[in-house]
């Protein structure tokens, strides 16, 4: 009888899930996190942003949702997912600042309230998750706890009030009145909230108020949720 070969053990990636509203610092406090642990980080609004952005690019009108599905064949997006090293290509285009611009902001809600955009974005993160080489990943956005990777190894909810993050937003935003930031990233928020909750915890999610914390101890308290969560 001729034994059967036992396959190398591959462990697989740790995967921390981590959402939030705008300005509460995920991006930034996800980027930070992976770089200190030496993970993967994905940055998942910079897909609706990209796919937004492209459609623009197209002249295609982003309120007409069967224009915005038929383009997704062609979407050629590219990230990367080194927290060193951080771009976001559109068919070998590098858009990674042209995707913060208001223009796209204005209209990325729109693009990702539809349905097929959601379910062809998420088999793309769930993609990049699955294939990570890295120890770990950290994923960023609005619905990675629930629907992107509910069964991650931790999951956070990244919070602060609304005072806080309109002062965040509006430091990152010099030209433009704390007026006007606040408007527009509340009309976000609320667009954004029709179509996923990244408001509340779902169950087994570990709320994180970065309110009273800066920066560096908000990086603090992911990283050592998930090195205790290693430790469990
Ligand atoms: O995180 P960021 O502000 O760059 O996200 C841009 C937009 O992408 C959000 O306003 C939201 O419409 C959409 N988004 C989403 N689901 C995610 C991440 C982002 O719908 N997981």
């Amino acid at each position: 009888m001729t034994a059967t070969p036992v396959p190398p053990h591959t462990p697989r990636p740790i995967v921390v899930a981590v959402d939030g509203p705008a300005g509460s610092g995920k991006s930034s406090v996800s980027r930070a996190s992976a770089l200190r642990l030496g993970f993967d980080y994905q940055d998942t609004g910079a897909a609706y942003r990209a796919l937004a952005w492209s459609a623009l690019d197209r002249g295609i009108d982003t309120r007409n949702a069967l224009s915005v599905i038929a383009s997704l064949g062609e979407f050629d997006y590219r990230i990367g997912t080194d927290p060193d090293d951080y771009f976001v290509r559109v068919g070998g285009e590098d858009v990674t600042d042209a995707i913060r611009e208001p223009r796209v902001t204005s209209v990325v809600s729109q693009v990702a309230s539809i349905p097929e955009v959601r379910a062809f974005l998420v088999s793309l993160f769930r993609r990049v998750i699955a294939t990570s080489a890295q120890p770990g990943i950290i994923t960023e956005g609005r619905d990675i706890t629930t629907v992107v990777a509910p069964e991650a190894d931790v999951r956070i909810l990244l919070t602060a009030t609304e005072e806080a993050r309109m002062a965040r937003r509006s430091a990152e935003i010099p030209g433009q009145t704390a007026e006007i930031t606040s408007r527009q990233l509340s009309a976000r928020d609320a667009k954004d909230s029709r179509v996923v909750d990244f408001m509340n915890a779902a169950d087994g999610v570990i709320t994180v108020d970065s309110t009273n914390l800066d920066f560096e101890q908000t990086v603090q308290a992911v990283v050592d949720l998930v090195v205790r969560s290693q430790e469990e």
